[in-house]
């Protein structure tokens, strides 16, 4: 694994940034499913809250009718019209499995003959009771409400519906009664039963109500108009008399199932409500979840890239550095990288062979261009610099002058104090020299004990001087066995129509013009 700090982080980034995306995945999953959940709760919910309509509906038209058919006043007719008008409506919504059932038909089968006159009262009251029945039976296996079902919810709206039911059938078997005392005795145990059916399902839905909304079970004991209706239900129980008018019991149930009705209402409100809240808070943790998953993964592919791109141009400056120094042969380029990783191990070793490789080079240079002795420019290098100069000379007419000279008697020194010695007096005479020119001056041992001195910008005047000086210094060199030497030195100036070789010939005349008048001194020619 390739470790510089800064990866480090990159890589540190980029896998915060992909487990992000993983938490945020597992949110956005959650929330979805949530969403698909709720819609279809809402759907379904939405579905029963038709359906219950079309209850209340019928127990309404079950009401007028009993009303309508006991005392058949104008307005109690539009009534019921309205009403046999409102279901018709209502059976619209559910038209393809009522009318598989055949409720439609029974219905209008009833409506015909209440209107014909061939049923009584009470028994088109049970007949609409035995189809609202039928159909609030129908809801616990009704497919269409399968997640709504497990909801708590499912058994209040249940319960309710059982409870206005019930409510219903006493408001139409009361009203009957009332208005067709003969069929009192007929009707009463059907009251009593209805009632303690009517008082059973309240009790029962109270109970599950308190556990979801216990302000609507209050709302519910509170109700004044729901405790009249019970109170004259208790009464004609117990003393089978109740001193109402058949239109006044029926307004007075009526407003005790209109209040049911209203808690219905507004159950279903607060059910909406927190289903649509659901949805839409659902729906804004996926929206953050997704934008901050995008935001990972964009993320997580920034550092990701910048962690690749961080070791590539690396590799890549390292390449072109390796192929520069190939196709260059310029060994002194640096390719150090003081990260610390793999790429600079092997940068830093890569490097470490360049230095070496570039001392050897080096070595080999100074081998080719020094003379072992006495390690001045040998006559080979000699040549290659000299070459330049006098190029340089030609080309911007900047002047020099070359010196040659030779160790006066030598062989003498050989002979006498044997070649040792005569090796010695060649390196310090060498190394004496040297202190004494600049440094662009050019000296090298042209053979034997002959060297010579190139020396750039300068005229013959200031050569000879030069010349003068070194012959001085030379003289007075003193060696371990305490004797002197001489030079003869010949000395010249670049002319244009010169070359390397008439410049030799030409201070090796003075040189040995110098030799043949006496030697220890400097000729120029
Ligand atoms: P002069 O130049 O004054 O005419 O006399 P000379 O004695 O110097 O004569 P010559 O130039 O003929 O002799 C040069 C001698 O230098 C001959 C040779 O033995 C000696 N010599 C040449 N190269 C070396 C060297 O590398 N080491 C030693 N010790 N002697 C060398
Ligand atoms: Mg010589
Ligand atoms: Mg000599």
């Amino acid at each position: 694994m390739l470790s510089t700090i800064r990866s480090k982080f990159y890589c540190f980034y980029a896998l915060i940034a992909l487990f992000l995306v993983c938490i945020m995945t597992i949110v956005l999953q959650s929330n979805l499913k949530t969403i698909s959940t709720n819609e279809i709760l809402l759907e379904e919910f939405r579905y029963i809250r038709n359906y219950s309509r079309l209850i209340h509906l019928l127990q309404k038209e079950r009401g007028l009718t009993a009303n309508y058919f006991s005392n058949r006043t104008a307005e109690n007719k539009v009534n019921l019209e309205n009403a046999r008008s409102n279901t018709d409506e209502q059976l619209g919504i559910f038209a393809n499995t009522l009318d598989a059932s055949g409720t439609t038909s029974r219905i209008t089968q009833i409506r015909n003959q209440a209107d014909q006159g061939k049923s009584v009262p009470s028994s088109t009251t049970k007949e609409y009771s035995l189809i609202i029945y039928r159909l609030i039976r129908a809801l616990s296996s009704n497919s269409f409400i399968e997640n709504f079902h497990h909801t708590p919810q499912y058994l209040i709206v249940e319960n309710l519906i059982s409870t206005r039911e019930h409510l219903g059938k006493l408001r139409a078997y009361i009203t009957t009664l009332l208005n067709n005392k003969s069929a009192s005795e007929q009707d009463s145990p059907y009251i009593d039963s209805e009632n303690s059916y009517y008082l059973a399902a309240k009790e029962n839905l109270l109970s599950i109500l308190n556990q979801e909304y216990p302000e609507i079970t209050q709302d519910i004991t509170r109700s004044n108009h729901i405790k009249s209706a019970e109170n004259f239900i208790q009464i004609y129980s117990e003393i089978k008399v109740i001193n109402l008018s058949p239109n006044e019991w029926f307004r007075l149930s009526t407003q005790a199932m209109d209040y049911y009705l209203s808690i219905q209402n507004k159950l279903n409100s607060l059910i909406e409500e927190k289903l649509t809240q659901n949805i839409k808070s659902s729906k804004t943790t996926a929206l953050a979840a997704s934008t901050t998953t995008i935001l990972a993964i964009t993320l997580s592919f920034i550092f990701f890239v910048k962690y690749l791109n961080l070791f590539s141009s690396r590799i890549s400056t390292l390449n072109i550095k390796m192929k520069s120094i190939l196709s260059t042969n310029n060994y002194r380029i640096e390719i150090y990288d003081k990260n610390d990783d793999e790429i600079s191990e092997i940068s830093n070793s890569l490097n470490t062979l360049l230095k070496f490789t570039n001392s050897l080079i080096e070595e080999k240079d100074r081998l080719a261009s020094r003379d072992k002795l006495t390690n001045l420019y040998n006559r080979h290098k000699f040549s290659e610099l000299f070459a330049l100069e006098l190029e340089r000379y030609k080309r911007h007419g900047t002047i020099f002058s070359l010196c040659i000279f030779d160790i006066d008697f030598f062989k003498k020194i050989n002979d006498i104090y044997g070649h040792m010695i005569g090796d010695e007096v060649l390196v310090k005479l060498s190394s004496e020299i040297s202190k004494n020119i600049r440094t662009n001056d050019v000296f090298a041992r042209w053979g034997g004990e002959e060297f010579v001195l190139l020396l750039p910008s300068t005229t013959i005047q200031s050569a000879l001087i030069f010349a003068e000086k070194i012959r001085e210094i030379v003289e007075k060199i003193s060696f371990t066995r305490n004797f002197n030497i001489t030079i003869s030195i010949g000395a010249t100036e670049v002319t244009q129509a010169d070359t390397q070789d008439s410049l030799i010939i030409r201070s090796d005349e003075a040189l040995y013009e110098s030799k043949k008048t006496g030697r220890n001194k400097v000729t120029s020619k």
